[in-house]
């Protein structure tokens, strides 16, 4: 039996340690894949900017909209942001796609303008494109050729982006905004920014993650977080925006702890900018 049972081990662990290959060889495969593909589809333009409106749950207004990139492969569908940005940042694809991205939504946000339905436009800035040192003079570029208000362009920023080098992030933080531009932290709550800094960083918005406001109202420890967040925000004067509200009892529970701009989709799904008309009648509808 004593002899089995060893034998048995070692085929386990023989068999674990050849899934674990197979894994590592397909995730090896699909890096492969799409950082070959990501080079084509740049050239070729695969790519599409999805704009998803943030809301006033008082007066159902759109205050504005973030940009999320969509990637339409041409046999493969569409493939998430969260598979192929990493990618993008690890091989430095990354300058060409965010500069693309800038491009892109501020010329959105000045088309919104010219309609009159002037509203920011926020821009999720990978770690790269933020320690970049050409980025002040690309965005003021961008902001000149497209005549935008620099005041509507929120630039989203993660914790863990700041975190590394406290004190060049924060003199990068003061040269944007000497562009006049607005500054997010994304995710927050999520990384592990010492909230000591978080008064050193000239922000001007907190975007409560998703991960807390996904349970409330049935999970009290996240709806004691995101009330602390609002709470501290507020102290901090920095405005705070809620995502991934999907429920009325997450509008209600937000309203009553004072956060009053919420994405998700609740209101709405990132839209192609072809779907954006349809959304204001739609609130204009709900409003009535
Ligand atoms: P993020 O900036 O935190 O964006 C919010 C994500 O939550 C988006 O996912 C959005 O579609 C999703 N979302 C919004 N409301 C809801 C909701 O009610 N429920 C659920 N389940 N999800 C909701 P998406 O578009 O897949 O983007 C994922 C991430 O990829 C973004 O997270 C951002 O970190 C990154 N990303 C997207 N576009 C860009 C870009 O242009 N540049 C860079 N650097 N990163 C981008
Ligand atoms: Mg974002
Ligand atoms: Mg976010
Ligand atoms: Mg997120």
């Amino acid at each position: 039996h004593a002899d089995l049972a060893m034998y048995e081990a070692k085929a386990k662990g023989r068999n674990t340690y050849h899934f674990y290959n197979q894994e590592l060889n397909a995730a090896a495969k699909e890096r492969l894949m799409i950082e070959n593909e990501l080079r084509i589809a740049i050239k070729e333009q695969q790519f599409e900017l999805f704009y998803q409106p943030q809301v006033d749950c008082q007066t159902l207004e759109v205050v504005g909209f973030e940009a999320l990139i969509r990637w339409f492969h041409p046999t493969q569908g569409m493939i998430s942001p969260v598979k192929f940005i990493p990618i993008a940042e690890s091989t430095g694809l990354i300058v060409e796609l965010g500069e693309w991205v800038l491009w892109e939504a501020c010329r959105f946000a000045k088309r919104l303008d010219e309609q009159g339905k002037g509203n920011n436009i926020s821009i999720n800035l990978s770690a790269r494109q933020f320690k970049d040192s050409n980025l002040k003079a690309l965005l003021s570029s961008i902001i000149i050729k497209t005549g935008i208000n620099p005041r509507s362009l929120h630039l989203e920023l993660t914790e863990s982006m700041l975190m590394g080098d406290v004190e060049i992030a924060i003199n990068q933080l003061h040269e944007l905004k000497m562009l006049g531009v607005s500054l997010s932290i994304d995710d927050f709550g999520t990384g592990y920014s010492s909230l000591s800094y978080l008064k050193r960083f000239p922000v001007d918005i907190l975007k409560v993650d998703r991960s807390f406001v996904k349970d409330i109202p049935q999970d009290s420890n996240d709806m004691e977080i995101t009330a602390a967040i609002i709470a501290m925000a507020q102290k901090l004067n920095l405005n705070v925006v809620a995502e991934g509200v999907e429920t009325i009892e997450q509008i209600e529970f937000l309203k009553n702890n004072n956060c009053f701009i919420v994405q998700g989709y609740f209101f709405s799904p990132p839209l192609a900018e072809g779907d954006v008309a349809g959304l204001y009648q739609q609130l204009a509808l709900k409003k009535h």
